[in-house]
Order: structure tokens, then C-alpha cells, then sequence
């Protein structure tokens, strides 16, 4: 049966979720990576390793959802919590355009005070002044923002399109079935809610990525029922740039428990890059798995590095320690015998690097 399935994915055929999850259990580690690896080759033959310079900002931290699995938030009037000023964004983003950047990824907590007009004028502000692609507000936020103003989400993702937004991140998606979500975080947007706002985002002409965070307590059927969730809206939109799967990070967390290893992770990612036949692009996840993880993560399916990350505090306050810069990726990528090429949002190459 193994063989079977192992042939289709050889034949580029697509999987059914039986398959997947048969695959799943009887393939070992190197089996999977094997066939992931011949899948990526035929898509991305050229030996490119992609990466985008940009920075994560964290405009408040202060979130009335309290999932079980954030170390992130503070709810609202901890002596913690925070709200960037402009001239602290300000700032951020003109080190980032200093640093070679090309886009800016802001995401927070759900802030009670924080309506849609606050963006509006936010994101109005950014694009009169620098030249920044605004890569922000995960399908959560987007979907607060619809609730607060009792709006439709298409007018929130319009007026928020209008005042420069150009992509979505897809954060929030954690495991897209319901049981899980309801358990780790009960008042976070429900499965068919993040689908709805990638579908309306995907409708207006905007990119986004897709995320999945395992080790949540999910079955591995639930995982794949994710990829099929995704799968799914892709045929009917084609609006998912790349897909990026990373494991729960349990440090300071009320969830706890174990993060799963790095077999697990490069399991993962494989069976992603054979059933999302339809994603041109999976990115690694250096930021949680460190950088020799993500270059082996490289023959099992991945083709991007994802970002130089010049700050990131959501996985840190979890307790991940990862850091690296422009030159450390470029090294990497190098040294795992790819050519390294800056990409800007899109997965256009704005430079090409010479090979190791
Ligand atoms: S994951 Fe996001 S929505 Fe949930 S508590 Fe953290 S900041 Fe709030």
C-alpha cells in the first residue's frame, strides 16, 4: 500500500486524506523526506533558496483572547502590557529599510481599543512614507476588527486594502478543526471564520500565507484534515503564496507540555509539501527550529527560508532563542548547497546571490 501511494507521489498525483494519512504512518522519516524532496526538484528545480528581509512588529501585546497556548499577551491594564507609538513603528521600519528590508509584518493581540480607523490612519501613515510592503493582520485580527465594527469582513479587508494593506499573514490558523481550537483556545475566529477571511482577502486581489502550529494535542488526522482545509480554498482561490508549519513552542505557556522534535517537525513538513500539491512554495521555520533543522528541512520539501526576522517576540516569549541575520541565512543556504536569492512578498527575486 505504502509503495502504491509512494508511486502516485512519484507520478505527481494527488493524495486523498486516506493516503496521506496511511503514508503517514508506514513511511519512515527518510521515505517521506525522499518524496518530498523529488517533489520539490520538480517544482523549483533551479537550486534557489528563497528569503525575504523584513522585520515582525508587535504593535500591542495587550489581548483580551488569553489563549491557553500564548506567552505573548498581556490582558488589558497589565503593567506589561503595550502600544507602539508611531514614532516607535517609525523607527522600526526605517532600520528595516537601512537593513535592505522590503516588508513590514505587523501583527498584535486584540486590543479592546484598537478600531478599524486606528489601521486605517496607521497603515495611510507608513505607506506616505516609506517604500514597505505591509505583509499584516493575521485572518484574527481582520476578523476582530469585523465584530467590533459591526462590519462584513470584505469592507474591513476593502478599507484596510484602501489605506495600504497589501497581504496576510496566515497566523491564527494553529490546527483549522474545531475541537482543537475549542480546547486551546476557545475564543479565538473558528475554522470556517479564518477561511472566510482568506477566501475574502483572496477575492480582493490579496496574497497570503497559510500556517499550521502542530502539537497542539491533535491527531494526525486532524492535522492532514488541516492541509485539506487549505487544499481546498487554494483550488477554489490560488491566493496562498506558501504554506509554513512549525510545532508549539510550551515555554510560558498555560498549555505546557512537550514541543515536539525535530523528526516530527521534518515528518510534517514533508507530508505538507506532497499533499499541498497545489502551494508553490513551503518555507521553513528557522525562528523555531534553529538553522541546521531548517537547512535538512531543505531536502524535505522546503524551498524558502522565510524571513531575516530582524525582531520577532511571539515564539521568544515562548522561550525559542533562534537568531540569525542576513549573513548567517545567506551561510546557510549556502552551505546546504542552494544559491541564495533575496524575494520580495510575492516570491519575486529582487537579488540573486552567488552559490556556496
Ligand atoms: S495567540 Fe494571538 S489572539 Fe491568542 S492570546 Fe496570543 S495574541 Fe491573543
Amino acid at each position: 500500500m505504502k509503495e502504491t501511494i509512494a508511486c502516485k507521489v512519484l507520478d505527481g498525483e494527488r493524495l486523498s486524506f486516506h493516503e496521506a494519512e496511511r503514508l503517514y504512518q508506514e513511511a519512515d522519516l527518510l521515505e517521506l523526506g525522499y518524496l518530498a524532496n523529488q517533489v520539490r526538484q520538480k517544482l523549483h528545480p533551479e537550486g534557489t533558496v528563497t528569503f525575504v528581509v523584513d522585520r515582525n512588529i508587535n504593535y500591542t501585546n495587550i489581548c483580551v483572547n488569553a489563549c491557553r497556548f500564548c506567552a505573548f499577551y498581556r490582558p488589558p491594564g497589565h503593567p506589561e502590557g503595550y502600544v507602539l507609538s508611531r514614532e516607535e513603528i517609525g523607527r522600526k521600519i526605517e532600520a528595516t529599510l537601512a537593513a535592505g528590508g522590503t516588508q513590514i509584518l505587523m501583527q498584535g493581540g486584540l486590543h479592546p481599543e484598537l478600531g478599524l480607523a486606528w489601521f486605517e490612519d496607521l497603515f495611510s501613515w507608513i505607506k506616505s512614507r516609506y517604500p514597505v510592503t505591509l505583509h499584516s493582520l493575521s485572518p484574527v485580527e481582520i476578523d476582530d476588527l469585523a465584530r467590533k465594527e459591526r462590519l462584513p469582513v470584505a469592507e474591513v479587508l476593502q478599507r484596510l486594502q484602501k489605506a495600504g494593506l497589501d497581504s496576510l499573514p496566515g497566523g491564527g490558523a494553529e490546527i483549522l478543526v474545531d475541537r482543537v481550537r475549542n480546547r486551546v483556545s476557545p475564543k479565538k475566529t473558528s475554522t470556517a471564520r479564518w477561511l472566510e477571511v482568506m477566501r475574502a482577502a483572496h477575492a480582493l486581489g490579496m496574497k497570503s500565507t497559510a500556517t499550521m502550529v502542530f502539537g497542539l494535542g491533535e491527531t494526525i488526522g486532524e492535522r492532514i484534515a488541516h492541509l485539506e482545509a487549505i487544499r481546498q480554498l487554494q483550488d477554489e482561490t490560488g491566493g496562498f503564496t506558501a504554506f509554513i508549519p512549525w510545532s508549539f513552542q510550551p515555554g510560558n505557556t498555560d498549555l505546557g507540555g512537550e514541543e515536539a522534535g525535530a523528526c516530527e517537525y521534518l515528518r510534517i513538513l514533508a507530508l505538507s509539501r506532497i499533499y499541498l500539491d497545489n502551494f508553490p512554495n513551503i518555507q521553513v521555520s528557522w525562528v523555531t527550529q534553529g538553522t541546521k533543522i531548517a537547512q535538512t528541512a531543505l531536502f524535505f520539501g522546503a524551498n524558502d527560508f522565510g524571513s531575516t526576522m530582524l525582531e520577532e517576540n511571539v515564539v521568544r516569549a515562548a522561550g525559542a532563542s533562534f537568531h540569525a541575520d542576513q549573513e548567517e541565512l545567506l551561510r546557510c543556504i549556502r552551505a546546504a548547497g542552494f544559491r541564495p536569492a533575496q524575494r520580495d512578498n510575492e516570491y519575486h527575486i529582487w537579488r540573486s546571490f552567488q552559490a556556496g
